[in-house]
């Protein structure tokens, strides 16, 4: 069953992106009127632009496009609240104008828009997320190419489902943004946040090109603090670890107390030695458990604090008689 064309936003984070916005909006505008002209999407679909407290001219090419421009929407942050933020600002807003999906990609072209009419066939086909997955990582650095294998297999070492290479590309359809508006988390790691939504998925293979012009805003510097903000946003995993320690701390000091136990009755030690060993053996493990435990409930309370829904109901088979119209959402 295919669904009709729907009103589509292409959400658009901009940070300090003079340079890259000219060629930007008018490329998005192009794929939106030829996506249109297709039956792809509907009259009124259009790009959003999420200025994310630019100190350089992004603002004001945004102000002058949109006088011009049919498909050029703008929001502006009065300060920089960072990427995962602008696109969340983006979702939304999107969502309040009343976006049947959206789309959400890089404001320096490096997501292939020619993706885009695939990406809209899988939700005309009823996918609810699409991702866009990169072929191949070659425009990257050695460096950051390695550093992202590592970032993956440790994620999935936490069990922490992530849709390898695939970034923030992505189409999301109107039921998925409902539930996001329910969502009040602050620690925003978007590409963690979506696989643990269920809803039916696609995947879209593009390749990721090199940024159309200016700088990347992602220094070494703020790509490792992303990375750790996407272990502790999606896992508890690092508070736990005091807890496996302790255990293993305890089992080295029960064998470790045998040994000088034994050496004790062998005579074998000076006096004081066995019992100053058997305190720090003893005091170590429990302090270590003291803080397992203090990790256990700080784990709950991350949990509780996130808020997350429970469950989310995606569709109710009910009798006209019954009185589900609006279904609750999540819980
Ligand atoms: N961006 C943003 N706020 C920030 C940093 C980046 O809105 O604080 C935007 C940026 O303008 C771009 C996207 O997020 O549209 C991805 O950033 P960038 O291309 O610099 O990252 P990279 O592709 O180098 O990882
Ligand atoms: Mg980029």
């Amino acid at each position: 069953m295919s669904r009709p064309a729907p009103l589509l936003a292409l959400v658009v984070p901009c940070c300090n992106e003079e340079a890259a916005l000219p060629g930007t909006m008018d490329a998005l505008a192009d794929v939106l009127a030829a996506c249109k002209a297709q039956g792809l999407i509907q009259e009124g679909s259009y790009a959003l632009y999420v200025d994310d407290g630019s100190t350089d001219r992004t603002w004001e090419l945004l102000e002058q496009r949109h006088a011009a421009d049919p498909f050029c929407r703008a929001v502006k942050f009065a300060a920089n609240a960072g990427h995962q933020n602008a696109v969340w600002a983006g979702m939304l807003t999107a969502r309040q104008g009343g976006a049947d999906c959206i789309i959400s990609l890089d404001a320096d072209l490096q997501d292939d828009i020619a993706a885009i009419p695939e990406m809209l066939g899988q939700y005309a086909q009823g996918c609810e997320i699409v991702y866009g997955v990169r072929h191949d990582r070659s425009t990257d650095t050695p460096f950051k190419r390695r550093t992202a294998q590592m970032f993956y297999a440790f994620m999935r070492w936490l069990r922490i489902p992530l849709i390898p290479d695939h970034a923030d590309y992505r189409l999301v359809s109107r039921p998925v943004l409902e539930v996001l508006d329910g969502i009040r988390e602050q620690g925003l790691f978007l590409r963690g946040l979506f696989p643990t939504l269920g809803f039916k998925s696609g995947k879209v293979c593009y390749e990721r090109r090199s940024r159309s012009a200016g700088q990347s805003k992602y220094p070494l510097r703020k790509m490792l603090s992303f990375a750790w903000q996407g272990i502790t946003a999606c896992s508890a995993a690092p508070l736990r670890l005091s807890g496996l320690m302790s255990f293993l701390l305890m089992l080295l000091a029960m064998g470790y107390s045998g040994v000088a136990l034994f050496k004790y009755a062998q005579g074998e030690t000076i006096p004081g030695w066995t019992s100053l060993m058997l305190v720090v053996l003893f005091l170590g493990s429990v302090q270590l458990l003291c803080l397992a435990l203090l990790g256990e409930y700080l784990a709950k309370i991350f949990g509780e604090v996130k808020n997350r829904p429970r469950y989310i109901v995606e569709k109710i088979l009910s009798r006209p008689d019954e009185n589900c119209e609006s279904p609750p959402r999540e819980h």
